[in-house]
């Protein structure tokens, strides 16, 4: 089954919010072994939508659109679709019945603006929506069986769930498509292009691919059939990329980095204190996402200026004066300081240069140093980061984060 999915809003199709209905739907689909063939994003204009809707209605068997279902002016998905359909549009009496309901419920009447909302194309079904007074249409376009929902998000997904995904889920030997993802961290993609070629072969199936985050490389695993036959072919490779990427593997689906740190802290028992610079604290932020932290992050101090570094991480002044402050000896000592002054098991320390300014030949924008010290001495890593400012930050924190799950792993890495 090949299916469209439809968004229609113009705060959408000129880019002033974020489309995620499409990606959620789409998601749904697909789990239940639908194939989405496109997504489309629609301006609130009449005709605008009855040609994207007969567009949709060519290439697929469902179309689920939604948005534009409201009582004002400029919801008019249902003259749109009332026009792709080439019927009228007539007052729906279970429509009218459901605005009457809803009305009363909150001791008022259905008002004249709210009337349109009854309005269906005439061959069309009113699919009710026990949150809000817009119900969805469905209908017959050419071959596809089409869905309008309404946009607002609670509406959405309600109404999705409850009255578009049941009449698509089929039989329990229907094919579905599963999709697990093995998240890692520290490789470049091209390695592990190289570290699974066979896997990621074009028409191989399951078809395996990567999606790249701030350092973070994602593996999604796609299999369809039925759900046994799916989750053994996904679970097997699953293995084989556990065991090919190794240590670069930290977790599966919305594992964070710092979920895998804190389930090594608490794993082992070991305790940890930060010293930031060019992170500005985002390493212990992103650490205490994580709830019960308390237990294994004991202190992190953001020691922006060089001051600080002296004052609150007992830095020697003259290795700041001799090396600067991005620098390795620098990055070891505010380890080596932050650790005995928090009495933690292990530290880090981090200093870099985020940008835009302040880059030298010698220490450009994006030279980050970072260091771990422990109760038997100190490592350190410089890091020369992409992206803008919030980037360099971003990758400094999760290299950093990354930095302490392989000590929790593997011990020290000098
Ligand atoms: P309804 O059909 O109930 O009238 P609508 O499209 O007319 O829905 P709007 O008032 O335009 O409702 O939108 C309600 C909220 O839902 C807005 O904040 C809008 O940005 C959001 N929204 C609508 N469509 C999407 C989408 N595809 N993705 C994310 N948010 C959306
Ligand atoms: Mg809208």
């Amino acid at each position: 089954m090949r299916a469209v999915v439809v968004s229609i809003g113009r705060e959408l199709a000129r880019g002033l919010s974020l489309d995620t209905h499409s990606r959620d739907i789409a998601r749904a689909l697909s789990a239940l072994g639908i194939n989405v063939v496109r997504h489309v994003t629609l301006d609130d204009d009449a005709a605008a939508i009855a040609e994207g809707l007969r567009d949709a209605a060519a290439d697929a068997d469902v179309i689920v659109a939604s948005g534009g279902l409201g009582p004002t002016q400029d919801d008019c998905t249902r003259f749109g679709l009332a026009e792709a359909m080439g019927e009228e549009l007539v007052e729906n009496s279970e429509a009218m019945a459901h605005l009457e309901t809803f009305a009363k419920a909150r001791g008022r009447r259905v008002r004249g603006a709210n009337r349109v909302q009854a309005l269906l194309p005439a061959s069309a079904r009113a699919l009710p929506n026990p949150v809000g007074t817009a119900v969805g249409i469905e209908a017959n376009l050419g071959e596809a069986r089409l869905f309008c929902i309404p946009g607002v998000p609670v509406e959405m997904h309600t109404m999705f769930d409850e009255q578009v995904l049941p009449q698509l889920a089929d039989s329990p030997d229907a094919r579905v498509m599963v999709v697990r993802t093995v998240r890692t961290f520290g490789l470049f993609e091209s390695v592990v292009a190289e570290r699974l070629p066979d896997l990621m072969t074009p028409g191989r199936h399951p078809h395996v691919g990567t999606a790249v985050h701030s350092g973070l490389i994602d593996i999604h695993i796609y299999a369809s059939g039925n759900r046994d036959e799916a989750e053994a072919l996904v679970a097997a490779d699953v293995a084989t990329v556990r065991k090919r990427l190794g240590t670069a593997v930290f977790g599966e689906g919305h594992t964070g980095l710092e979920e895998a740190v804190a389930a090594l802290l608490a794993e082992r028992g070991a305790t940890v204190a930060l010293a930031e610079s060019c992170t500005g604290g985002l390493v212990a932020a992103t650490l205490v996402n994580v709830p019960g932290m308390s237990d294994f992050f004991v202190e992190g101090v953001v020691a922006y200026a060089n001051a600080s570094k002296v004052r609150a991480l007992g830095v020697d002044e003259r290795l700041i004066a001799d090396h600067g402050a991005v620098s390795e000896p620098v990055a070891r000592a505010m380890a080596e300081g932050v650790r005995v002054r928090a009495g933690a098991d292990v530290a880090l320390g981090i200093t870099g240069v985020a940008g835009p300014g302040g880059g030298t030949v010698e220490k450009p924008v994006g030279t980050v140093w970072m260091a771990l010290a422990d109760a038997s001495g100190t490592e350190a890593a410089r890091h020369l980061l992409m992206g803008d400012r919030a980037q360099i930050r971003l990758r400094a924190a999760y290299y950093a984060l990354n930095m302490l799950r392989l000590w929790l792993m593997e011990g020290p890495q000098r």
